[in-house]
């Protein structure tokens, strides 16, 4: 049968089929590029978005997507089915597109009317991003349910709730693309970033026109990431020296972006976190320059990083109140320019060397502008002088250092060797266990939930007492969990709930990032990300750490301050 005979999404559903049936991904991307060379135009962009598994292309931020309820809702409706066929179906397969094709499959759906074009079901998608209400919504996905037949009906799902499962990554697509038009892959990879627009340059690379692309902001583009080294030796064995080095800020990584008036941040993640930070667009908007720079959102406070856990109640909160606002202020502090220009679009520098970059990065003067900050950056030439930036930035309670290769380009989401971190973890505690829990999820019905103290040395307290310091369910093996419900089911000393009291005799090592001032614990400290390293069999609680070693840590990591950011003018480091 040919597309016209069987309606385009339904030959679109078959190709996800075939997608998925394959795990070479070679052939993952063959099959895209056989499909894609047969279609028409306008069927080429919307095909090529709904195979990336969005409804919109990322440049458009529309969200098309519908809840569980009303999915089920319409489908058990459209199937003629009772309630709880779709609860039963996902049960199954744990996938919400492959439980509407089977209700439908099951209860023998067959599509009404002519068979159901691409560009009917992307009109459908920007009905239900556009459309106000439940039940105005519900029927848009109803009048699109009626046309399809099970497989397509699966596959128009999915897309819509961007779980698409099959296997295919962006850069098989992208692979597919070159390969369907006889384009270099490296220009379709460039021009998808710059578009944020996968159906654009599927037909950009159809018509031999990807360098035509420009550069479209307000898009999530993904990250530059960096390579964790052990130490300095490791570094300087992947950077030439004299490398370029930055204290690695303990904040929120967020790309900002400007033009005209408008601004938008997005997280690492991809997310808009635009409405989170108003002082942020305020201040972006009172600078002149347009384009996109790359940074760190850090609560700051009279000149000084306030901690992460300050920072911490920012996040997530869409419309923070006035209070939240004045409780903990955050600037952008700015390492990286990736666009910049006058021109619309504005000039992409990703291509440039970081040196051109931090220079044209450097002429925005943002230490000069409230709520800006620019990276502190000072080159090493060898070893020992790494060391000495690393104990500084160590001292003005960074975690640790960023290290960069001037030469470099910018490379988004790719964890390179031109960017490198390093951290060392500040030390680790050694603490015993006095309290187990049952875990949730795949751990639930073992005790793997540890609460670990240390003992307490303040005057005045008893011998040997022991105070919490904090909880961990992370770092051990399952046999390890194992074994150690069974030691403490037989040492348990009371029960209060889901918490037992245990024997206080199993000592573990604890890593962390950071200690902080906390009432949750009775020693009034708590460590932020502990984990256990191991089991220390080779102790006994009387050798745990103490109290007083805590109060050190935490001590030492409150000079934080100074930070390593340039503002005002002034350099803080
Ligand atoms: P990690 O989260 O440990 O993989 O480290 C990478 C993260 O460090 C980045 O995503 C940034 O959020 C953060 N970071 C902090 N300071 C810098 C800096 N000066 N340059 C680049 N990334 C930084």
């Amino acid at each position: 049968m040919t597309a016209k005979d069987t309606g385009a999404m339904r030959r679109w559903a078959e190709t996800a089929e075939a997608i998925r049936a394959t795990r070479a991904t070679s052939k993952k991307s063959s099959i895209v590029a056989e499909y894609l060379r047969s279609l028409g135009d306008e069927d080429l962009g919307i095909a090529a978005v709904f195979l990336s598994g969005r409804p919109f292309p990322a440049r458009d931020q529309r969200k098309a997507g519908l809840g569980w309820r009303a999915i089920t809702t319409v489908v058990q409706k459209v199937a003629g089915v009772g309630d709880g066929a779709m609860g039963q179906a996902y049960d199954r397969s744990s996938d919400v597109g492959t439980a509407v094709g089977e209700v439908l499959e099951t209860a023998g759906h067959a599509p009404a009317g002519r068979p159901l074009a691409l560009a009917e079901v992307a009109g459908a998608y920007v009905r239900l991003a556009t459309t106000r209400g439940r039940d105005a919504k519900a029927q848009v996905f109803a009048d699109l349910l009626h046309r399809a037949d099970p497989l397509s009906a699966r596959y128009v799902t999915a897309i819509l709730g961007g779980e698409l499962r099959i296997g295919l990554r962006e850069g098989h697509l992208e692979k597919g693309i070159a390969q369907a038009f006889e384009q270099d892959l490296a220009a379709v990879q460039w021009a998808g970033m710059l578009t944020g627009d996968i159906g654009r340059t599927a037909r950009l690379a159809r018509d031999g026109a990807l360098d035509t692309a420009r550069l479209s902001l307000f898009h999530p583009l993904k990250s530059m990431l960096a390579s964790p080294v052990a130490d300095e030796a490791e570094a300087l064995s992947r950077l030439e020296p004299p490398v370029w080095v930055e204290d690695k800020y303990d904040g929120i990584r967020a790309l900002l972006h400007r033009q005209g008036d408008e601004v938008r941040l997005f997280s690492r993640d991809l997310n808009d976190i635009t409405s989170g930070f108003p002082e942020i667009v305020e201040a972006a908007r009172a600078v002149d320059w347009e384009g996109i720079l790359d940074g760190e959102i850090l609560a700051w406070r009279d000149g000084a990083v306030l901690p992460f856990l300050q920072l911490q109640t920012r996040i997530g909160r869409k419309k923070p109140t006035a209070q939240v606002l004045a409780q903990v202020p955050v600037i952008y502090v700015a390492f990286d320019v990736l666009a910049l220009g006058e021109g619309s679009p504005p000039e992409p520098l990703l291509r440039e060397p970081l040196r051109e970059r931090r220079r044209r990065l450097e002429a925005l003067d943002l230490p000069g502008t409230p709520g800006f900050g620019l990276a502190a950056l000072v080159d090493a030439a060898d070893e020992v002088e790494l060391e000495r930036i690393f104990a500084e930035a160590q001292e003005r309670g960074n975690e640790g250092l960023m290290l960069k290769d001037p030469a470099s380009t910018y490379a988004p989401g790719r964890r390179g060797y031109a960017w490198l971190k390093l951290k060392k973890a500040l030390t680790t505690l050694d603490c015993v266990v006095v309290g187990a829990e049952v875990g949730h999820g795949r751990r639930h019905g073992v005790l793997s939930d540890y609460t670990f103290a240390v003992i307490d040395d303040r005057p005045g307290a008893a011998e040997g007492a022991l105070v919490t310091v904090g909880k961990a369910y992370t770092g051990l093996t399952d046999a390890e969990i194992a074994e150690m419900t069974k030691w403490f089911e037989a040492h348990t000393l009371e029960r209060f709930g889901r918490y037992r009291k245990v024997e206080p005799t199993v000592v573990v090592e604890i890593a962390f990032d950071v200690v902080h001032a906390s009432s949750r614990h009775k020693s009034g400290y708590a460590m932020r990300f502990p984990r256990i390293v191991r089991i220390r069999d080779d102790k006994s609680a009387a050798e745990v750490d103490r109290l007083s070693t805590v109060a050190a840590l935490h001590e030492r990591l409150q000079v934080a301050g100074r930070s390593g950011v340039l503002t005002d003018g002034t350099m803080s480091t």
